[in-house]
């Protein structure tokens, strides 16, 4: 039996609205308006993924791909140096790929599961899981196909979750929902559809607050208590 590593998000409201932090063998997905600070925690977890188990990190390496070109490794310095680590040391064990097509994105994470299998990872981040499924298949009538692909790559995603004991942590948009209602004012949801909820197993909806403030809502998570978290994007990553 493998056993669950929990790896710290560096603010420890979120990590308590967690049960600990983002978990291994499962797949953790967050989604929200642009800004709200899902890429900035992926940095964050690149960091803290490689910090020693005793102090809330995962002792593991990364593998981040990239599907927006948003990874910016100047900003793992800063991260790095908030947690107590060498900046060189953990850039090193960060391994980025960008992603250029869905396709790609799938035989990228068909190398990864080979590397995996001789090192050791905590930590795939996909940012983001969808945005190439939206413009790859972009058509009318392609939304079943895309559906489909989807359903094969977060399959894919939850196998390397089990087998090599990682967090899986993904970020997905938000789209306007027709079903909202009338009354409800610039309604959203995740996109994805049934596939993504299914597939992920913990779903958190991140909105900006006030100032630097950001806001993480327990969207769906089987055992974990409704809730909210209040945590700040800093030069340092995600703090309290
Ligand atoms: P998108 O949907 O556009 O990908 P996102 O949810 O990934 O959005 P992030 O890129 O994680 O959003 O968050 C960007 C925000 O993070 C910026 O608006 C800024 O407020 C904050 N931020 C980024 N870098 C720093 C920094 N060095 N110091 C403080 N805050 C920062
Ligand atoms: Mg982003």
């Amino acid at each position: 039996r493998k056993s669950v590593v929990r790896i710290t998000t560096g603010s420890q409201a979120l990590d308590e609205l967690l049960g600990g932090g983002i978990e291994t063998l499962c797949i953790t997905e967050a989604f929200g308006e642009f800004r709200s600070g899902k890429t900035q925690l992926a940095h964050t977890l690149c960091v803290s993924t490689q910090v020693p188990i005793h102090m809330h990190g995962g002792n593991g390496k990364v593998a981040y791909i990239d599907t927006e070109g948003t990874f910016r490794p100047e900003r793992i310095v800063p991260i790095a140096e908030r947690f107590g680590m060498d900046a060189n040391a953990v850039l090193d064990n960060i391994i980025y790929a960008r992603a250029y097509t869905y396709e790609h994105q799938y035989n990228l994470l068909l190398g990864l599961a080979a590397k995996m299998a001789e090192e050791p990872f905590k930590l795939l981040i996909v940012d983001s899981v969808i945005a190439l499924f939206r413009v790859d298949f972009s058509g009318r009538g392609e939304l079943a196909e895309r559906q489909q692909k989807l359903a094969q790559m977060l399959s894919r995603l939850t196998k390397i979750a089990e087998e090599f004991n990682v967090a899986v942590y993904i970020t997905n948009q938000v789209i306007a929902d027709p079903g909202g209602g009338m009354f409800i004012t610039d309604p959203k949801k995740p996109a994805g559809g049934h596939v993504l909820a299914h597939a992920a197993t913990i779903r958190l909806m991140l909105r900006k607050g006030k100032g630097e403030q950001r806001v993480c809502k327990i969207f769906d998570a089987p055992n974990l208590p409704e809730g909210e978290a209040v945590f700040q994007v800093t030069s340092g990553g995600i703090m309290d």
